[in-house]
Parts: C-alpha cells; structure tokens; sequence
C-alpha cells in the first residue's frame, strides 16, 4: 500500500472511516460489559468537543502552553482531595493505567538507586491478583517482579505470602483497590504496615477503585481503606478513562509528596537539540486527552458521578443475587464495587461466553492463574445497567445451552501439540496451523473462541505468552489493501 497518489476528497475519506467500524463491537447498544465505559451521549460530545479545543496544542512544554499545565494541576488536585490526598500529594496526567504503573515503578527503581545503591537487582512484591502492567513494567525497567500466591477463598492478596517474600532487594509492595480480575480490595491497610515496617515504598493500583469506591463508600458500602489516609501508601494509579468516563488516554499517577515524585522526572541536556524534560513517558504530548478529561469531569461533577455510582452499585447487587440463583454458576471472590467474576463447575465457560455472544453480549473470558480457574470477567458501566434483567436471563439459557457439550477433539489434540513444543520454538507455521485447525481464516478468528480459549487454558503461561505474541506479529502486518 502507498500513499494515494493525489489528495482524496474529504467526504470519502470520512466515509471510509465511518465503513471501517462495521465489524466493530457495538458498544453503544449498551451490551458490551467491558472495554468502553459510556456515561451518555451529553458527556460524550462535550469530550469531543473539549478534545478538539485542544487538539493541536502540545503538553510537551507547560511554559509554552500554561493552559495544558493548568487543567492537568487542577485534575490533580480534585483526584488527590478524592481519594484523601493531603497538599503535599503530587501527580501526573498518563495515557493509561499501563503508563501511571510504569512511571510508579520507574520512581520507586530510581528513588531507591538513590536510598540504597547497594541494591543492584530490585525486586517487587505481586500478589497473582495484581495488573499485568506490572509484568510490563518490570520487564521495561529490568526489577524483578515476584509474584505470590493470594488466599484462595477471597482472592484477596495475602499479607503473610507478602512478608515472606520480601527480601533485602526489594523496594515495593504492591496492592490492588480493587483487583481487575476479581473486582476484590486488597488489605491495603495491612500491605502500608508491611511497606512501614520495611522502610518500602507502596503502590496502590486503583485504576478501577480510584474514582468509585469513594462514591461507593458514601453509599453506604463498607468500603476498606485504600487510599492516602492509609499510612504506609506512597502512590497511586488511578484511570479516569474507566470510571472516570474521560474519553481514552487519561489516567493519573498519584504520590504522597513531591520529593518522592521528582524521580519519575526525565531531563535531557546532552544533545544538540533544546534541553528535554519529561514527566511521563512521552515527549509530544496531546492536549486533547487534558481538555477532555477536565471538561467531562466538570459536566458530569460530584452528583453525577454519585448517580453513575448509585446506579453501578444496584446493578451489581442484582447481578451477584441473579448469578448466585444460577445453580451451575459460582462468584470468585465477593465483588466490592462493579467488576464480577464467574466460573464453574458444571457447565464451561468459555461455551457460556460464545453463547452470550451470539446473543449480542460482550463479556471476557479470563484464563486460570494461581487459584483462579477458568471464568467470566463483568465489568459493569454506565450503559449496562438498564440490561440486568435480559442479561441475567439470557445467561442462565446460555449456562443450561453450555452444560454437557462434549469436549472436542481439537483441544485435546492441540493441548498435546503446544505442550509438546517450547514457548521459543514456536515458529509461525505451527501457529498457523493450528489456528486453521480451530476454525480461523488467516488472522480472523472464529466466531465461537471456546477451543482456542481452552486450548490456551491448558497451556503454561510462557506458552500463552508465545501463542498471542505469535499472532499479533501476523495480524501487524503489510497485506494487499483491501477494497
Ligand atoms: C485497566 C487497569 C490497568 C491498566 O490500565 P490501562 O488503562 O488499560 O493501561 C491497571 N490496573 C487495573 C486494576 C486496571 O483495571
């Protein structure tokens, strides 16, 4: 493919934009549980337009463009009042709770290359529970990541499995408020002693909990601390492209104090261009994401966001009692705020997911790790609430519809293949081969992903690794335009 030859018109290139989107999910429906959080169609457009106000203007240099710094300072203030932040806390605008994790890490490597220099190989602290940005920025920033097992019933990090595995190189603890996977708060209170009594720096991952679980607290709900009035806790990620409902490429990475945060600060002055300072990862940086999220933030405000809460929170208890009725279905965890996990033991729920999809639901399938088994991930937004009762009934069709398939003969079959092989020498033709195998045309999946879904299931995580890597390599890629 090239760059067309001569300019197009404007109204087609538009048009053809517009074409791309028909295989999409179809997330305004309503029945997409995940992925989009969708607060209307009023927020929707004021983001838009604040985007656009701001589309062209460059973060890169706040002294350039004050308006930038002064929305980015002004978000920070209101998240750091709202999750108990005191004058002292300090943060960052990121485009995702991926970057404010990396730049978590990044601050607590280099805060401790200054405290204690002896330490050349650092390790941190994961609960299995914990986000994979965590994996992510361990291997970017070369620490360790030591992963411990979290108690089997709660699916809540274990304190005790954490003090263990702290040793003289490590240089953060890390807890979940709540986790993505089992929608449970981790005993942050507990973790921030641990964190005190070792002289260790504290992330609390609460890109989901962040901006709810305060609302849920003042709803009545016995929401556990999680926030900077938790002593012990140094930093903070929170997602306001989640919960927050700010269109994507918004997050923010909180610290107790601005000492700690000047670690996270990149400058350059040894080359020939101007001097480079950088507090996140990027160097340009959109305005749009700023303007955006400062806008929707505002339109929205404290009472429509205790409204967004309210409406979450009753969805959620009537999923937990509408699942819990379900006979073959059972909760991992007890859901503290909106995000539910389901697995079980009779029926496989990687069937039940192809079965809701056929009937128009989105929901994720989430593959066993340490002592979660095969499950179905919820994440319930704005948009899904009005859904419950079809939801609920549609699932426990699909539970029954689910029950008793027999077992194919291709994940048997393909369960023995990859097992056989190292996740290295996994080459490009056996994966294809493979995914032909289970019903894919190239790199277009199937409709139904159950064999695939359990096929990877069985496999060790290395493999996983090597299998999607696999095809993602394949799916980037130069192939005939397609008209
Ligand atoms: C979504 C999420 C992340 C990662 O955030 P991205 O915005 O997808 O980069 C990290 N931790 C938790 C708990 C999350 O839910």
């Amino acid at each position: 493919m090239r760059i067309p030859a001569k300019g197009m018109d404007r109204q087609l290139v538009l048009e053809r934009l517009e074409g791309f989107r028909a295989d999409d999910v179809d997330w305004r429906a309503g029945r997409t549980w995940g992925y989009v959080y969708d607060p209307g169609r009023e927020a929707e457009e004021v983001g838009k337009q604040a985007y656009l106000l701001y589309l062209s203007e460059n973060a890169l240099d706040p002294t350039v463009f004050p308006s930038i710094s002064r929305m980015e300072n002004e978000i920070v203030a209101m998240a750091a009042a709202h999750v108990g932040g005191d004058e002292q806390v300090v943060g960052s605008f990121t485009t995702g709770g991926t970057e404010s994790i990396i730049l978590a890490v990044k601050t607590a490597r280099d805060a401790f290359r200054k405290r204690k220099p002896d330490i050349t190989a650092p390790q941190m602290v994961l609960p299995a529970t914990a986000h994979a940005a965590f994996y992510k920025a361990a291997h970017y920033l070369c620490v360790e990541p030591v992963t411990v097992p979290v108690d089997p019933g709660t699916f809540r990090a274990d304190v005790a499995q954490i003090r263990q595995a702290v040793t003289p190189s490590t240089i953060l603890l890390v807890g979940s408020a709540p986790s993505y996977a089992h929608g449970v708060v981790d005993p942050i209170r507990e973790i921030g002693a641990l964190a005190l009594e070792h002289d260790l720096l504290f992330h609390v991952d609460a890109c989901m909990g962040g901006l709810l679980l305060p609302y849920f607290k003042r709803l009545g709900e016995p929401v556990p601390d999680f926030d900077f009035t938790v002593p012990g806790v140094t930093s903070m990620s929170m997602d306001l492209h989640k919960y927050g409902y700010c269109p994507k490429g918004a997050s923010l990475v909180l610290y107790r104090n601005k000492e700690l945060r000047r670690h996270q600060i990149f400058a350059c002055s040894r080359w020939t261009g101007y001097t480079v300072v950088n507090p996140t990862i990027g160097s340009t940086k959109p305005g749009g994401p700023v303007a955006a999220a400062w806008a929707v933030i505002h339109v929205i405000g404290d009472d429509g966001y205790l409204e967004l809460a309210r409406q979450k929170l009753e969805c959620m208890k009537r999923l937990v009692e509408g699942i819990e009725r379900i006979e073959d279905l059972r909760l991992l965890g007890r859901p503290e705020m909106s995000l539910l996990c389901v697995a079980s033991e009779t029926a496989n729920v990687f069937h039940v997911i192809d079965e809701m999809k056929v009937r128009g639901w989105y929901i994720q399938p989430q593959l066993s790790f340490d002592s979660s088994p095969p499950n179905i991930h919820i994440s319930i937004n704005a948009s899904n609430v009005r859904w419950v009762d079809d939801f609920l009934k549609d699932l426990a069709e699909c539970v029954t519809a689910s029950k008793g398939v027999p077992p194919s003969p291709i994940v048997a079959m393909a369960t023995q293949a990859f097992g056989s092989i190292e996740p290295d020498k996994l080459t490009d033709d056996v994966l294809g081969s493979m995914l032909r195998m289970a019903g894919a045309r190239g790199t277009r999946l199937p409709e139904r992903m159950s064999d695939i879904n359990e096929v990877l299931d069985a496999l060790s995580p290395a493999m996983r690794e090597a299998i999607v890597t696999g095809f993602i390599n394949e799916l980037f890629r130069q192939r005939p335009s397609e008209e």
